[in-house]
């Protein structure tokens, strides 16, 4: 999945998706990337998030809306994102994937499971050049 999270100079923030699919996928599959929640989520005053990996799992979690849940209880983006993606590796320790989210600030974070690290782009008002940034997963 390509997701990205924007932030507009009025502050109206949205999220959005692109995908292939799962390799072997059956035709028709819609899979988590348009679903909103699951593929990603973006709420005005609070922020957004996105993820990638096994769809058909990540469906069952509605992780991006998860994750802006807890931004929007004051939750920064880091640990959003590590208590969105906490339920899906409990209940499949073998899951790989990413997410990503912002909030409102523009401040951001990515975390990711099931491989090494984890690469993501930024570009915000104060460095226009694209930055590209890794994390390392838990
Ligand atoms: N999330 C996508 C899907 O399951 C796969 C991906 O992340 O590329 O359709």
């Amino acid at each position: 999945t390509i997701a990205m999270l924007a932030i507009d100079q009025n502050g109206d923030i949205s999220s959005g998706t692109s995908t292939n699919g799962l390799n072997h996928k059956i035709p028709g599959r819609v899979g988590d990337s348009p679903i909103v929640g699951a593929g990603s989520y973006a709420m005005n005053g609070v922020g957004a998030a996105a993820s990638t990996g096994n769809g058909d799992i990540m469906m069952r979690f509605l992780p991006a809306f998860h994750a802006v849940m807890m931004m929007q209880v004051g939750m920064d983006p880091l640990n959003a994102l590590t208590t969105a993606m906490r339920p899906i590796t409990q209940y499949y320790p073998m899951f790989r994937g990413a997410m990503i989210a912002v909030n409102q600030n523009g401040d951001y974070a990515a975390v990711c499971h099931g491989m090494e690290s984890f690469d993501f782009c930024v570009a915000n008002p104060t460095n226009r050049n694209v930055q590209v940034l890794t994390a390392k997963c838990v």
